[in-house]
């Protein structure tokens, strides 16, 4: 599994930085956000670094589909109300104009009773 030494979310992903931990498994790690936009927000990252949306490749399916298929579980886990009246957004920024700011793939997935505070 490869790691940036120098990228964020793998010191987090790895336990070098502390994080407010949501899950884990051998493959990916998903933590609370720092600031965030609604009463439930958190991320899901793979403990791989792969920069973004824009590197993923067919070898990436079956890690890309666990991660989704772990967002309503763990949605509703952290305080999400249920579909429909429920739910929750789920957002992967990606690139500059895509508005990413942090270089390691990750799904935002963010719920909870509106109004929110941002979005
Ligand atoms: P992006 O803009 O790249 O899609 O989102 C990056 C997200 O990471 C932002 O929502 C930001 O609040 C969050 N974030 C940045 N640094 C940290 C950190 O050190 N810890 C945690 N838990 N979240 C962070
Ligand atoms: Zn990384």
């Amino acid at each position: 599994m490869t790691h940036d030494p120098h990228c964020l979310f793998c010191k987090i992903a790895q336990g070098q930085i502390p994080s407010r931990k949501v899950y884990e498994d051998d493959q990916i790690y998903a933590f609370h956000d720092i600031h965030p936009w609604a009463p439930v927000h958190f991320l899901m990252i793979p403990k791989a670094h792969i920069p973004s949306l824009a590197q993923v490749e067919g070898q990436h399916e079956a890690l890309l589909g666990r991660m989704m298929t772990l967002v309503p579980k763990l949605a509703l886990q952290e305080g999400c109300n249920p579909y429909p009246e429920g739910g929750w957004r789920v957002v992967t920024n990606t690139g500059a104009e895509g508005g990413q700011e942090v270089h390691h793939l990750h799904i935002h997935v963010m719920g909870g009773p509106r109004p929110w505070f941002k979005g």
